[in-house]
């Protein structure tokens, strides 16, 4: 089950030589190293160079419990946000409150491993329907076991800032975008996100991006509309602080096609 049967010693020091131009410098230190990249991550990032999607990791830009997000470059010198999920029980436990219920998990076969990597899978095929029905997120560009590569969205020199850390300028109008995507979301995509708040909306460029949709469930998803009802409570929650007025229940039954009652 474990990484070890196909990375024998001499091969992991070869890999863990070519990390060590993979990184800049100043980017991580040895103990970050070590835990974000388990065996079979550096075999994925291995491969995302020799196939020319990614050059180098620039530096992290975020470290959660579940996993890590880093900023890349690629041959051509485009940006890509490289998101790692770390293969641990903590990620696991986590995400099986997503996945009871969603039948694309049903089987009794899978290990907590092969769930990681089907999550990750999830997040990719969802930021593709997101793409494909031009919801404002980040693009994906492939999806290898547990690391995802996407879109950067943010400047040169930095990330775009989360909608929880800005103050906006426009915040209706910011409001507004975000639910016309929640109702984009459900009505052409048929997705619920599921753990939208203001911790996972980038603002780039006076614009709303969705990110981590690892959550994100179909409509026919049992819990789906219970999701639905959180993600807009979070945001009208939010926007309170702007003084914005939102009936919750409205906008609930707007995007649902439900008769006010
Ligand atoms: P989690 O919350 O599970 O750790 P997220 O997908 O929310 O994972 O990513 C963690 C953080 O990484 C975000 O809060 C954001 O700051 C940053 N991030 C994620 N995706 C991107 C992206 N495509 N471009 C720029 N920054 C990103
Ligand atoms: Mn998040």
């Amino acid at each position: 089950m474990s990484s070890e049967k196909f990375l024998d010693k001499k091969t992991l020091k070869k890999l863990d030589e070519k990390l060590q131009f993979l990184i800049s410098k100043d980017g991580l230190d040895r103990k970050t190293q070590d835990e974000v990249f388990d065996k079979s991550a550096l075999k994925i990032l291995e491969k995302l160079i020799s196939n020319r999607i990614l050059k180098i990791l620039d530096f992290p830009i975020s470290t959660g419990k579940e996993g890590n997000v880093f900023r890349g470059v690629t041959p051509e010198k485009k940006l890509v946000a490289v998101k790692i999920y770390r293969i641990s029980t903590s990620t696991f436990k986590h995400i099986t409150k997503y996945i009871i219920g969603d039948p694309r998990f049903n089987s009794i076969h899978l290990s907590k491993r092969d769930i990681i990597f089907a999550w990750t899978k999830k997040e990719y095929k969802n930021l593709e329907r997101l793409k494909k029905f031009k919801i404002n997120a980040p693009k994906p560009i492939i999806s290898i076991k547990n690391v995802l590569v996407m879109q950067y969205i943010g400047y040169k020199n930095k990330p775009a800032p989360l909608l929880k850390d800005v103050k906006l300028d426009k915040p209706k109008q910011t409001f507004d975008i975000i639910i016309k995507s929640i109702s984009d979301m459900y009505k052409k995509a048929g997705l619920v996100h599921g753990d939208l708040s203001s911790y996972n909306i980038l603002m780039f460029k006076n614009k709303p991006y969705i990110i981590d949709l690892g959550p994100g469930v179909l409509i026919e998803h049992p819990n789906s509309h219970e999701f639905l009802k959180r993600d807009i409570y979070n945001i009208v929650y939010h926007f309170k602080k702007y003084k914005i007025k939102a009936d919750e229940q409205k906008i609930y039954n707007k995007i649902t096609n439900k008769k006010e009652s």
